[in-house]
């Protein structure tokens, strides 16, 4: 006799699969596929009825900084730049407590998990002004919610390593401790050779991923990116490092533009666009002709990079806007980078699924036996439908247990 399973979700949409299908899990794996219907269903402790609505793997949020979101209350006025949005924050940086940091970061996460996100990579920010206590947060973040979301944690210098004395010392410390990732900046410090080089000995030293923040500009001579995708090489660290923004190549003329994605392709860097910033913050500049400040999305997917899409910030200087919803952020990209049709519809789910997961490096992850049963459940039958409805109505389960449901209350029936 068969083992029971621990759930039965029944006819459900797959992306790629044409049938309704029976998705089977047992002890947080999935265990069973199988169209709907069929005679030899194994028998289950709990059975869910899909209705015929998607289901897709849980989201990937990529790149999201937790401790400076829901900043907007205490803000005076707006930033005008880049610079002014750093330094903003680094100023209200100085009274962040610990406990304040971990609130406005859970409701960061409570609010991803409720909208289908399983897997997420924060930037915790390590420097003189907040020390380690940033990351310490998010570390204590990471086990509370690890029934609900996997939280990697990218030890972050948002203030520059050469320009913020001891933030070196303080980077070394956090990956000592624990920390996930090596994280960058690359227009902070004066001496990107150097700046790339601590990066880089930091991820050899401990075994650990790279996850810059890079060429966050329309000026297109600034082009860490070429840097970054030569010591990738060098290093022999293909598939392991990643660059958020990354949009002065969009500013960069077509023949050199195509050239550098061409070194990014060869690197196996991961580009992560992070629409709602790039296009609040960049273009601001240009008196005519005013740039939209996105990476080359197009341009980039056409030469085989995985490009991902991120929330980044959440109602602070950088992006007074926003939710931690992947969908959300998929959408504006679809709308800013031209990416209307169906086909580009199935790419942005792809952005915020499996491609995001490829760039964290997730193992087990999607829709097929002996898999995690990391997945989100929409009423709509297409990612089409998912994309441009962004529906409220979703059920989130994370190792097989439900960890999120929305439903929409009431119906307008007899009304219209
Ligand atoms: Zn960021």
């Amino acid at each position: 006799m068969r083992a029971l399973l621990d759930l039965l979700l029944t006819q459900v949409r797959l992306q790629k699969e044409t049938r309704l299908m029976d998705v089977g899990i047992r002890q947080g794996m999935i265990v069973y596929l199988a169209p709907s219907g069929g005679a030899d269903v194994p028998e289950a402790l709990m059975v869910e009825q899909g209705y015929e609505g998607m289901l897709l793997p849980g989201f990937v949020e990529p790149h999201i900084h937790l401790e400076k979101a829901y900043l907007l209350s205490r803000m005076e006025q707006e930033a005008a730049s880049l610079q002014d949005a750093i330094q903003m924050t680094a100023d209200m940086k100085h009274g962040f407590t610990k406990e304040d940091m971990a609130a406005r970061s859970m409701a960061v996460i409570r609010e991803a998990v409720r909208c289908g996100v399983t897997h997420m990579r924060c930037h915790a920010e390590v420097d003189p002004i907040l020390g380690l206590s940033a990351f310490e947060a998010a570390m204590e973040l990471k086990e509370k919610v690890k029934h609900a979301l996997d939280l990697q944690i990218v030890v972050f210098p948002q203030e520059g390593i050469s320009k913020s004395p001891g933030t070196a010392e303080l980077m070394e410390e956090a990956m000592r401790l624990g920390g996930d990732v090596v994280g960058g900046i690359t227009y902070q410090d004066s001496d990107l050779d150097a700046h790339l080089q601590f990066v880089f000995d930091l991820a050899e030293k401990y075994g650990k991923p790279i996850d810059l923040h890079a060429d966050f500009s329309d000026n297109p001579e600034q082009l860490a990116i070429s840097d970054i995708a030569s010591r990738t090489i060098a290093a022999g660290m293909q598939g392991l490092v990643s660059a958020g923004h990354v949009t002065s190549l969009g500013s960069l003329e077509r023949g050199q533009a195509v050239k550098v994605a061409e070194l990014i392709k060869e690197a196996g860097l991961h580009i992560m666009s992070l629409p709602a910033t790039d296009l609040y913050i960049n273009g601001r500049g240009d008196q005519e002709k005013q740039r939209r400040g996105l990476t080359p999305i197009c341009l980039l997917r056409e030469k085989g990079v995985n490009v991902v899409i991120g929330v980044n910030n959440v109602r602070n200087p950088f992006t007074p806007f926003g939710k931690a919803d992947p969908l959300e952020t998929a959408w504006l990209l679809a709308v800013t980078a031209y990416m209307g049709g169906e086909a580009d519809a199935r790419h942005l789910i792809e952005m915020v699924t499996g491609g995001a997961a490829r760039a964290l490096g997730i193992q087990q992850y999607g829709l097929q036996i002996g898999a995690q049963a990391d997945m989100v459940l929409f009423s709509v039958p297409t990612e089409r439908d998912i994309l441009l409805d962004k529906p409220e109505q979703r059920t989130v389960w994370k190792h097989g247990v439900k960890v999120a449901e929305t439903r929409v209350a009431g119906s307008l029936q007899g009304l219209l």
